[in-house]
């Protein structure tokens, strides 16, 4: 059995990822390319500047690229998104309108009541949200996954949620992948560290974990009461996106509690077995230098998030270090175990 499957943005940093992780995949295959008037009418090898080390495929290198914001209904009906956020919400909403499915990276949707912000080892039972997206006369559906920071921050946490999370800081060293391409410029970048993220990084790590974190009850989602404080850096590594942790706990597990929580922690993805899903979502590494982007933001395919340096924090009660590769695990990696998952559900 083949779906056939639309990617918007599919130039882009995360477009570009998504046509790499589907070139093998055993359920998806990419038959139509969506992005702005620059591209349209291209064939996707003369459209977009190629960034991945994976070749790129022939197929898809000779596809000829459609302008997004008249395609609507034209595409297949499961389609991938990683458009820019200044246009992501017209032309998204448009194909949900006109019947497709939509699974977007991008902003625009995350925190509306009625879209799901999935994370399928957390929260798979937030897709219950879709049918609410019936009052909005839809034909199609959208749902989201989080901001790339997000994903690894959330997955960091959901573990620690039984021992009752209270407050949470996070300082993330963010790598340059995560801007697009062509992303910073070098001048900027090299040898340096820039203390802010334009579109509300900080905003989204301060909403998205507790909509990620919180509850389905009676259709809809309660918020984890979790009080999150973000700071961000933009740092010189290619891909990976590093957070610097500290939590405040209700309870007071002694470390091998935490530890064990994170690596035996398993969720609907491993249990259905779904192509895209790691074996261990987040591994604990024990040497006391890692995790790093450069050693581990590739490990299984890079779905999974590790983590490291579990210590006590003389202001919260403990702190930690997470990492996550941040367009695959923090984007197109994370929409596709989603489409995989609703496939799984019958929801596609
Ligand atoms: P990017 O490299 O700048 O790519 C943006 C894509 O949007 C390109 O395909 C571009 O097409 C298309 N686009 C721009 N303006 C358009 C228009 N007017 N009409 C139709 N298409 C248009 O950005 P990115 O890093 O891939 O990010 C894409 C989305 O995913 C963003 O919303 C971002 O916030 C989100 N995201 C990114 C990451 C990450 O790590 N990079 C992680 C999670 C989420 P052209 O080439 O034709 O201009």
């Amino acid at each position: 059995m083949t779906i056939e499957v639309g990617i918007l943005g599919a130039t882009g940093m995360v477009g570009q990822q998504f046509i790499a992780l589907l070139a093998k995949h055993p359920w998806f295959k990419v038959t139509w390319l969506g992005a702005s008037e620059r591209s349209a009418g291209k064939a996707f090898r003369d459209a977009a500047a190629w960034r991945l080390p994976t070749p790129l495929p022939d197929e898809i290198a000779a596809l000829t690229v459609e302008q997004a914001s008249e395609a609507a209904g034209t595409a297949p009906k499961l389609v991938f998104s990683g458009l820019d956020s200044s246009v992501a919400g017209e032309i998204e909403g448009a194909f949900a309108k006109a019947g497709h499915i939509i699974v977007s990276n991008s902003r625009n949707y995350r925190m509306d009541a009625d879209v799901p912000l999935l994370i399928p080892e957390v929260n798979a039972d937030h897709l219950a949200l879709l049918k609410a997206q019936e009052a909005r006369g839809w034909k199609g559906r959208i749902i989201t996954n989080p901001n790339c920071v997000v994903v690894v921050y959330a997955m960091a946490l959901a573990p620690l949620r039984q021992f009752g999370l209270k407050t949470s800081i996070i300082t993330t060293l963010q790598a340059i992948s995560g801007a697009g391409y062509p992303g910073v410029p070098s001048w900027d970048i090299l040898a340096n560290v820039i203390p802010f993220i334009g579109g509300g990084e900080e905003e989204k790590i301060e909403t998205e974990t507790n909509k990620i974190l919180g509850a389905l009850k009676n259709g809809a989602v309660e918020n984890h009461p979790l009080t999150v404080s973000a700071a961000v850096t933009r740092v010189p590594v290619h891909n990976g996106h590093t957070g610097s942790i500290a939590v405040s706990l209700e309870q007071r597990p002694d470390a091998a509690a935490i530890i064990a929580a994170w690596n035996g922690f398993r969720g609907k993805p491993q249990a259905l077995d779904l192509p895209s899903a790691p074996k261990q979502p987040i591994v604990y590494l024990t040497e006391p230098n890692r995790p790093q982007p450069a050693l581990d933001a590739n490990r299984d395919g890079g779905m999974t998030v590790t983590v490291g340096r579990l210590r006590r924090c003389p202001v919260l009660d403990y702190k930690f270090v997470a990492l996550g590769h941040n367009t695959i695990r923090g984007a197109a990696g994370a929409a596709i175990l989603n489409a995989e998952l609703m496939h799984r559900e019958g929801l596609l």
